[in-house]
């Protein structure tokens, strides 16, 4: 008791490793109730079952109907507070060589799985009394990474969903934010080379990737009354890449 998300309900999707496991620790180690929604159903609830409190549960964040159910059950349960749209992939390549299904994938995850979980999100929160939204963007979306151009155009989108959909719902008591992490130790980027993890680390003004855990603290702050007059926001993660 006395965390600074108390008796709140916060849904993390993507949540059964990486960032959103982090998120949904930290919000949970601060008092949240939290259900961990993650294509994949059975690492949801296993990670949910090593955290007191939470539950796990399947949801494709590009399914209109799965997004739904799972603010649906977070109504039932007695309200919606929090809410991270944090599930993401990525399919690499140049112009030359990337197809349109890897476009689609990525811009169908983060954009359209964000659009789904904001909609959602603040439709319970205003039914719940207000509540906060946090969306997980990336510094690709700000300056743009050679062989991300379906990361980078999607992640750049998610900003400018935050801010239209922050200036929406800002007076019926939603707050919609987002972070942009730089790059974070995660599976997301163990697939990387140790050569191009060094470069990139080389080129950070902090030296050195950054740990979900790192991401999950600026969560918390968006996702608590410590930010209470902030919505529309971009806090960047990065140890100062790309300022
Ligand atoms: P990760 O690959 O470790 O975890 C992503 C999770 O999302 C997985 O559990 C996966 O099952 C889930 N997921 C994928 N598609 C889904 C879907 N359609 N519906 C529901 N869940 C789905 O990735 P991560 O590194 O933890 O990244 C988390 C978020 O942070 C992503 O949005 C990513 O783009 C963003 N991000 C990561 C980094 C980084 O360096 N790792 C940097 C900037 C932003």
């Amino acid at each position: 008791m006395g965390g600074i998300v108390d008796g709140r309900h916060a849904v993390v999707t993507g949540a059964a490793q990486g960032i959103g496991l982090a998120i949904a620790r930290r919000l949970a180690a601060e008092g949240a109730r939290v259900t961990i929604a993650d294509l994949d159903g059975d690492r949801a609830e296993a990670a949910a079952a090593e955290i007191p409190g939470a539950a796990g549960i399947a949801c494709d964040v590009t399914s209109e109907v799965d997004v739904q159910a799972v603010a649906d059950r977070a109504l039932g349960s007695g309200g919606l507070d929090i809410w991270v749209n944090n599930a993401g992939v990525t399919k690499d390549a140049s112009l030359r060589k990337m197809t349109l299904d890897d476009f689609d994938l990525v811009v169908g995850v983060h954009l359209r799985g964000t659009w789904l979980g904001v909609r959602a999100a603040q439709a319970a929160m205003r039914e719940s009394g207000g509540g906060s939204i946090v969306n997980i963007s990336s510094l690709s979306g700000k300056f743009g990474n050679p062989g991300q151009t379906n990361y980078s155009a999607a992640k750049a989108g998610i900003v400018g969903l935050t801010k239209a959909a922050a200036k929406e719902v800002a007076h019926h008591g939603v707050r919609i934010n987002a972070v942009q992490p730089g790059l974070i130790r995660t599976p997301m980027t163990a697939a990387m080379t140790p050569e191009a993890l060094a470069a990139t680390e080389a080129s950070i003004p902090m030296r050195r990737a950054g740990e979900p855990d790192e991401v999950a603290g600026a969560v918390l702050f968006l996702a608590s009354d410590l930010s209470s007059y902030m919505t529309g926001a971009v806090l960047e993660v990065g140890g100062g890449r790309g300022m």
